[in-house]
């Protein structure tokens, strides 16, 4: 079998297209221009370049963007009254707080001071912990696991009954997407570092979503027949024959899932140009929710 290769940058450009004409239909209608506001806290390289990715975006949709940048060595004080002045102002739909935060801040007050309305990165943890509950439904829900499960749903007629093993349980990426795909009526398994057997619990799934931070990791192998394979691993592996001395790798071995799968993300171009999608959408959202 030669899986199907889940295009993630299509169906992003295809979101994004419509995110970009209702925009467009807002403003001849004369309602509010859809605001982000991004606050980066330090010089970190990685983050500089997704802060960067979120505003080009935004241009590219129409979206209005706030960039506060702060030094490295912000107080929690300082911090806290740039987050509160975003909370209040009316030109700002959504806030964004780059993560990770320099380790002398502390995050969870950070977020708590994010309105649920403006929480479109989802991170609030009232919006988690709705995301958790039976028939409660979080304001936003986090941009990559909701790009996960928008790719699963393109290439999959229904998610229900399923069996899906998630290996990966951070805030960010692993726990958020269990709890979705268990909204979509899946039936979840959740594994990490202290796992045992990982091979023999991967094979059992229909679906398999590999948020580890380990390059090619999860081998061929390991995959059921038939499977879906969403490959959220973002790696560098040093590669001399590339200028800049690395190429990206996710944490599936990605050519030895490809005979066995039958359909996967491919790394880069799976899942990466969702998150921003759903980034947009959920600010696109913020707005709307305002007028409503
Ligand atoms: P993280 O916070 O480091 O979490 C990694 C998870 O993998 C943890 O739960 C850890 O288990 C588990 N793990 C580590 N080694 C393992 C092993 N040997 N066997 C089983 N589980 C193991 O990473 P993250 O933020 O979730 O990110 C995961 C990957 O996704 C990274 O490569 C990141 O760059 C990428 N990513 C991509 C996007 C995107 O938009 N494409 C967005 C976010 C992240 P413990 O909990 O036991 O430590």
């Amino acid at each position: 079998m030669t899986a199907t290769v889940i295009d993630g940058k299509q169906a992003a450009a295809d979101l994004k297209e419509s995110i970009r004409q209702e925009v467009a239909q807002r403003k001849v209608k004369g309602l509010s221009v859809p605001g982000l506001a991004t606050v980066l806290v330090g010089e970190d390289p990685a983050s500089q370049s997704y802060v960067k990715a979120k505003h080009r975006a935004c241009e590219d949709l129409g979206i209005t963007s706030f960039k506060i940048e702060l030094p490295a060595d912000t107080s929690q004080e300082k911090l806290e009254s740039v987050v509160n002045e975003l909370a209040h102002d009316d030109k700002v739909h959504g806030i964004l707080v780059q993560l990770p935060l320099p380790k002398e801040l502390d995050e969870e007050r950070v977020l708590n001071l994010i309105p649920l309305s403006k929480d479109v990165d989802g991170f609030h943890p009232v919006n988690i912990g709705r995301l958790a509950q039976k028939g409660r439904e979080p304001a936003f829900a986090p941009c990559t696991p909701s790009g996960i499960i928008y790719l699963l749903k393109k290439t999959m007629e229904s998610l229900e009954g399923k069996n899906a093993v998630v290996i990966g349980r951070s805030n960010i990426v692993g726990m958020p997407v269990s709890l979705l795909l268990l909204r979509e009526n899946a039936t979840i398994t959740i594994c990490h570092s202290r796992t045992r057997d990982l091979p023999a619990i991967a094979r059992g799934a229909d679906i398999l979503v590999a948020a580890i931070g380990r390059p090619e990791y999860v081998k061929g192998d390991w995959i059921k027949p038939g499977a879906v394979v969403i490959d959220v691993g973002v790696n560098r592996v040093e590669d001399d024959s590339k200028k800049r001395g690395y190429r990206l790798v996710g944490d599936v071995a990605y050519e030895e899932a490809l005979e066995v799968a039958s359909a996967i993300t491919p790394v880069p171009g799976g899942v990466g140009p969702l998150t921003i999608a759903m980034l947009m959408q959920n600010t696109l959202r913020a707005a709307q929710m305002r007028d409503a």
